[in-house]
């Protein structure tokens, strides 16, 4: 009996080596549709006209009819390969083999396109609705190649609560190039539309912002920059396509630091842009190529597999966010609260107007009209003790950036929004972000609980003592307390 089985597995043993040795790997698959040629001869003599990949998706026609969160996982990207991979394969290659010297293959240098990153640009342009996505090295990345869309004398305007970083890339950079930008309330419409001048060309807003959490309504705006020829851009990073699709709003060009929810473990930067309009879709594949600021292969499949489970992660991140807030919402250490859910609705410590948190429930779908975010803003009232709070927390973690599974605390005006004049800063110092994760919601309520005590209790020694500790640092006799990592360096 055993030596019956053990003849029948070296058979098929033997049957598999043969089939091994013998037969090759299947040929890659050569469809007409695989052999684009695209002649030197025929592109007008100008090797700039030729388009950065012949031809550059578009995912118009590309549809999906389960539901969002299922998208995020139900997602073939590789259709084409012979071997139907579950996960996407990693091309890790600069080129690609040309058919001959004057023509082009589907790709031909990942500078221009490679087939990772088109399955990563696809999946998110499914994801937001769009026409076609562009993977970029950064958030930043892909926000400086937004203002590409505008030429010297042009100009932008932009909500007055900018991530720091967008701020310097105006201030600093695109001013140099001769384009202007004012800084406006994007959550008056009315004042926004006043305010267009005649070179006024793009709106940019964040919604909600960061990190005070302005709602501007894309809808009513992107209704009233349309008529005018201005186009409206969203950074919708804290939103994700999870919770809300700007394009479905109106909205012509969508943002998304995929550092954050996208790649959602700390682990990867990048960024990418979305758009329905195939003139801006143009325009930004040419600066995407032109100027080298494509997403390298290797990252894009980390972000693939971030996003396999970007739905479970930011339900999970706003459910465990809404009970953070009903928590803190009557905290005495609590000043005003910044955190645009239902929950807040005409609660006296709301730092958010009703009619704008009423703006957020309606453009935003995860949770019905409970509107929310993972992200809570606050303030204590003391830049002190927002400080010791900060570096009390055991659990959340002291960093920049947000949408991590981790929990994260900040203190926006010394960290994230740093670059920012402060002169002109609008951000208040006492201002505390939270980011919530994926963590047992008990753990981070503890946690914030345990530093909120702390902060306040030296509070009252440091009055009572008439001075703070060396430095102005914790006294060491706190030593045994929680850890109190220095300051970040600025
Ligand atoms: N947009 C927002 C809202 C951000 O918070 C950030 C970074 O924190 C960025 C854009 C820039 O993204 P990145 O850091 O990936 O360049």
């Amino acid at each position: 009996m055993i030596r019956a089985r053990q003849s029948t597995f070296r058979r098929q043993l033997l049957l598999q080596l043969r089939l091994f040795s013998s037969s090759p790997a299947p040929p890659p698959p050569s469809s007409p549709s695989d052999k684009i040629i695209f002649k030197r001869e025929e592109s007008a003599n100008d090797y700039n006209l030729i388009p950065t990949y012949p031809p550059r998706p578009s995912f118009e026609s590309f549809s999906n009819p389960l539901h969002p969160l299922s998208q995020t996982v139900v997602f073939d990207g590789a259709p084409d390969d012979p071997y139907k991979p579950s996960s996407t394969p990693l091309y890790q290659t600069s080129t690609f083999q040309q058919p001959d010297a004057t023509s082009f293959g589907k790709y031909d240098y990942t500078r221009s396109g490679n087939p990772t990153r088109t399955a990563l640009e696809k999946q998110v342009a499914m994801l937001e609705g769009a026409r076609a996505g562009f993977a970029f090295t950064s958030g930043m990345a892909a926000l400086a190649c937004l203002t590409r869309l505008l030429n010297h004398g042009e100009e932008m305007l932009v909500c007055d609560d900018v991530y720091g970083g967008m701020w310097r890339l105006l201030n600093k950079v695109t001013n140099r190039q001769g384009i202007t930008h004012r800084f406006v309330n994007t959550s008056d419409v009315e004042a926004v539309v006043e305010a267009l001048g005649p070179n006024t060309r793009l709106v940019h807003v964040e919604t909600p912002s960061n990190p005070m959490m302005s709602i501007t309504d894309l809808k009513a705006l992107a209704d009233a920059l349309r008529p005018r020829g201005v186009m409206l851009s969203v950074d919708a990073t804290m939103m994700t396509p999870m919770m809300m699709r700007p394009l479905d709003l109106g909205v012509d060009v969508v943002v998304h630091s995929g550092t954050k929810f996208i790649s959602g473990h700390a682990d990867t930067m990048g960024g990418v842009l979305l758009t329905r309009d195939p003139e801006i879709e143009q325009t930004i594949a040419f600066f995407q190529n032109a100027e080298g600021t494509a997403l390298a292969p290797f990252d894009c499949w980390l972000f693939l597999r971030g996003i396999k489970t970007l739905a479970l992660r930011v339900e999970r991140q706003c459910s465990n966010a809404q009970i953070v807030v009903k928590h803190l919402q009557n905290h005495d250490a609590i000043k005003t609260m910044y955190w645009p859910g239902k929950i807040m609705l005409g609660h006296p410590k709301s730092g958010i107007p009703d009619n704008q948190i009423q703006v957020h429930c309606n453009q935003t779908n995860l949770f019905g009209d409970e509107g929310g975010n993972s992200l809570i803003s606050f303030c204590t009232g003391s830049e002190k003790i927002s400080q010791r709070f900060v570096e009390a927390c055991k659990i959340l973690k002291i960093t920049v950036s947000f949408g991590s599974c981790n929990s994260l605390v900040e203190l926006p005006t010394a960290m994230s929004h740093a670059s920012i004049d402060p002169e002109l800063c609008k951000v208040p110092k006492d201002l505390v972000r939270l980011s919530i994760g994926i963590e047992d919601v008990r753990d981070v309520i503890d946690d914030i609980d345990q530093a909120l005590k702390f902060a306040l209790e030296l509070e009252e020694e440091e009055v009572m003592a008439g001075e703070e500790g060396e430095n102005g640092r914790f006294d060491s006799k706190f030593e045994e307390l929680p850890r109190t990592p220095a300051a970040p360096a600025r």
